[in-house]
């Protein structure tokens, strides 16, 4: 295992020392057998990994494997099959006026990367990048969540196995650590975070000019349809708010639910809450703790604040000690209230009535646009909110989905993010696509002065 240089400069500077040859002894078989052992140091450590991240937030083992080792695994399967297809430069028709030149877009490493990664799936959110980097033929370093100690120093251990640090190097620590990382001039920084700090990483990159791809959080609201599938509906809503005890991106953070349904969707979520978690969710080892005590008080005050101005509880409870919140469900929250103006992050899910679709595509616009959407109902109805709005995602009768999916983009628009990531867009992000036109016979004389009246025709 080679030990881990610390100070951000002197990493940075070993890296960028290998960016010169880079892109010619970082072909395709140095990148695949970077992913392979990337792979194999990850299946050498899977015990170690579910072990830590049980130990971070108390996530049940299936639920790390599903959602933090799998992914990973997937991602990796997809570079490699489609590796050498992305690589390959892509000829483009010269047209009319191009005639006698052959044009081609020929995939080139950035160079240097830096990925920060957030807490909420700490594996999976700073190793999925890596898979892109690497494939794309760049240098990475990983800046983990410092929220997760347990997770960050099996990351270190699993780089530190697969990786010289001159390649790939893992530097641990918090937002100070962070910002030492931004003043080094990174060909391209990879965040994954709150689009608070998305904005603090977008002016650090502004200082070199290094490229960003910012994959960001918000509200991602719900639309359930008067004809929608009520026990369906609450199936995927309650699935993708309580995975990882509603700690995650895209899941549903409110849910604007047709009147004539309403009470009948609170009803199969409160059942649907019991069937996944029992009668008794503190006590269910398949509902993860929230990340610490901070965010356990930040998210039972959001519930007292709403309850204070008049909502109510449809199901839920916490528990202190054990840093719980069993899924709750809250009915008639206003807007003005807490809950509906920040990023709930936690296991909490407020269900809104409404009578008009046209409020709702309304109060989505007003509101920045949102990681994901989901919608649930007849096609009218998916379309209608589909057209109607802007978000970096759609799932029409499921929810999550969308960013597991290998041959879709992720990312989001505005305050959600810029920029995608996964599997070949992934690849993109860390690669400059590079136009190379070579002249074969044109010649084009009328573009050259003196300008003739030939030219004042065209
Ligand atoms: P965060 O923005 O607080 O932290 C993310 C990373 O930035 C961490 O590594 C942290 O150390 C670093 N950081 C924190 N403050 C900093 C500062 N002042 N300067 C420089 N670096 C700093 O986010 P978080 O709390 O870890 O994660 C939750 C947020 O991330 C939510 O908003 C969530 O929606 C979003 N998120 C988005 C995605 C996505 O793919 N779009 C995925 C997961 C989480």
């Amino acid at each position: 295992m080679t030990e881990q240089p610390t100070d951000p400069a002197e990493i940075f500077d070993a890296q960028a020392a290998l960016v010169p040859d880079r892109r010619v002894s970082f072909d395709f078989s140095a990148r695949r057998d970077a992913l392979l052992r990337l792979k194999q140091a990850i299946i050498a450590r899977e015990g170690a990994i579910i072990e830590a991240i049980g130990a971070d937030f108390g996530k049940h083992p299936v639920e790390v494997r599903l959602t933090e080792i799998v992914p990973i695994y997937q991602e990796i399967g997809d570079a490699l099959r489609h590796l050498r297809r992305w690589m390959r430069p892509k000829r483009v028709m010269p047209g009319l006026t191009m005639f006698g030149t052959s044009g081609r877009i020929q995939p080139t490493p950035k160079g240097t990367s830096l990925i920060i990664a957030p807490w909420n799936f700490p594996f999976m959110l700073a190793l999925g990048p890596l898979v892109s980097a690497l494939a794309a033929g760049c240098s990475a370093v990983i800046k983990p969540s410092e929220m997760t100690p347990a997770t960050s120093a099996v990351i270190a251990d699993v780089i530190a196995e697969a990786f010289e640090p001159d390649l790939v190097a893992v530097v641990q620590g918090g937002p100070d650590v962070a910002n030492a990382l931004l003043e080094q001039p990174f060909d391209h920084i990879f965040f994954t975070g709150s689009p608070a700090v998305g904005k603090i990483v977008m002016a650090a990159a502004a200082k070199t000019l290094a490229s960003v791809t910012l994959e960001l959080g918000g509200k991602s609201p719900v639309v359930v349809g008067p004809e929608a599938n009520v026990h369906k509906a609450a199936k995927w809503i309650a699935w993708g708010r309580f995975i990882n005890a509603g700690q995650t991106c895209v899941a549903p953070d409110h849910v604007y639910v047709h009147e004539s349904i309403h009470d009948a969707l609170a009803d199969a979520l409160r059942a649907r809450i019991t069937k996944m978690y029992g009668t008794d969710p503190t006590q269910s080892p398949a509902l993860a703790k929230i990340i610490n005590p901070r965010h356990w008080a930040r998210l039972t005050g959001l519930i007292a604040d709403a309850e204070g101005k008049g909502a109510t509880r449809a199901i839920g409870t916490s528990d202190e000690a054990s840093r719980k919140i069993s899924p709750t469900i809250l009915l008639d929250t206003q807007p003005d209230m807490e809950i509906s103006r920040e990023e709930i992050f936690g296991p909490v899910l407020p269900l809104i009535k409404y009578s008009d679709l046209s409020d709702v595509i309304g109060q989505i616009n007003d509101a920045p646009h949102p990681l994901a959407l989901y919608v649930f109902g007849d096609a009218e109805t998916a379309d209608r909110v589909t057209n109607g709005t802007t978000s970096g995602s759609v799932g029409v009768n499921l929810t999550i989905l969308p960013v597991i999916h290998p041959n879709l983009p992720f990312g989001g628009v505005g305050n959600s993010g810029m920029g995608a990531a996964h599997g070949k867009a992934g690849f993109d992000a860390f690669s400059h696509l590079r136009p190379v036109l070579q002249n074969r016979f044109i010649a084009l004389p009328m573009i050259f002065p003196p300008y003739t009246s030939r030219v004042e025709k065209l």
